[in-house]
């Protein structure tokens, strides 16, 4: 079942709940870390608390905190925690709509009371499918970014798997950022545009390096990424909306996490550079994928840029985005010939 993090911004609470909320968060911290060093941890109950402290804590907030602990031992990420917020489970968090807003309540040290939250229309939908029961709430987190408070909530759904059975490849490339194929259709990427913005950015990058503004650098490092992910996001909408207009069943895409050690070809060696990217592409593609009930797979990416459909592999196949095969003489678009064969899976399926 797809899961998603709704970030619910709490609306103006007042100085004396932000206080209250950071009371909860500190005594939680060192709840949690007190926890850490009992010898008894793994036999603990949410009876515990009063061994720490003889003040009232919601025992929802304790039994995540004790289970938190536990899983942190048992990783042994690290042997304290710097901050743990307050968490709740699904049945501690209470979403209700109250005339034009929504509220949420939780667990705090006062009576569990709703406070109404800042929403977005997308935000709206969801909690909408919560009151009426066609998704499921899961665990909650209070915490504090840029002075304000949230609740971040995880929302489990179910998507109907569909029944078509049609393959879709996408290649991802740097002349065309992606391309998709199924059956005899096609959609096409072209990546001038990113190209042109990223060497752009690169060229006001080594500008400011030279005049010793790395805050520049920084700011304009991440108007880039917002621009790529923003990108990202169309396109991975539109691949994902031409797979259920064809009765898409399986998108395949090529796993490419092995390639920046790797690297053979001059179109390996560009995707490495730009890896980040293409991560996230296909990051948001199966993601949407997933939403729409669509299965994603994954194939090994050897040679689907030099085989031709009838099976003779030779590096000379590929020219540019020419493809030309050495042997019959079959023509294609480069990238279209690799997400044909991305839908093939002819190198077999990564592992
Ligand atoms: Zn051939």
């Amino acid at each position: 079942m797809p899961t998603i993090t709704l970030k619910l911004e709490l609306h103006n609470p007042t100085k004396v709940k932000q206080d209250m909320y950071e009371r909860m968060t500190e005594m939680n911290t060192a709840f949690a870390n007190w926890l850490l060093n009992h010898p008894e941890l793994n036999k603990a109950t949410s009876k515990i608390f009063k061994d720490f402290s003889s003040q009232k804590f919601p025992s929802a907030i304790v039994n995540q905190t004790i289970r938190e602990a536990k899983s942190q031992k048992k990783n042994q990420k690290v042997k304290r925690f710097k901050k743990l917020w307050c968490c709740f489970n699904n049945q501690n968090v209470k979403v209700e709509k109250k005339g034009d807003f929504y509220t949420v309540a939780f667990p705090t040290l006062e009576k569990k009371i709703g406070v109404p939250v800042v929403t977005r229309p997308y935000q709206e939908a969801w909690l909408n499918r919560l009151i009426n029961g066609t998704a499921k709430q899961g665990a909650a987190k209070l915490y504090k970014k840029r002075k304000k408070w949230y609740l971040a909530m995880a929302i489990t759904f179910e998507v109907k798997p569909r029944h078509e059975t049609k393959v879709m490849g996408v290649d991802l490339g740097l002349r065309y950022i992606a391309v998709a194929s199924v059956g005899t259709k096609s959609l096409f990427f072209k990546g001038n545009r990113c190209a042109f913005v990223r060497r752009r950015y690169a060229a006001l990058r080594r500008k400011l390096g030279k005049n010793k503004k790395p805050h520049m650098i920084r700011k304009i490092g991440n108007k880039e990424s917002r621009w790529m992910k923003d990108q990202n996001h169309k396109i991975s909408r539109q691949i994902v909306n031409f797979a259920l207009a064809n009765g898409v069943g399986v998108i395949r895409m090529e796993d490419l996490s092995g390639i920046r050690k790797r690297a053979t070809s001059a179109k390996e060696a560009g995707r490495s550079l730009h890896s980040w990217a293409f991560h996230q592409l296909q990051t948001m593609i199966a993601y949407k994928a997933d939403m729409a009930g669509i299965r994603v797979e994954w194939v090994k990416p050897t040679y689907t840029s030099q085989t031709c459909r009838c099976g003779h592999r030779e590096k000379a196949n590929r020219n540019g985005i020419r493809f030309r095969c050495q042997t019959c003489g079959y023509t294609l678009h480069a990238d279209l010939n690799g997400a044909i064969n991305i839908a093939k899976a002819i190198s077999g399926f990564a592992a």
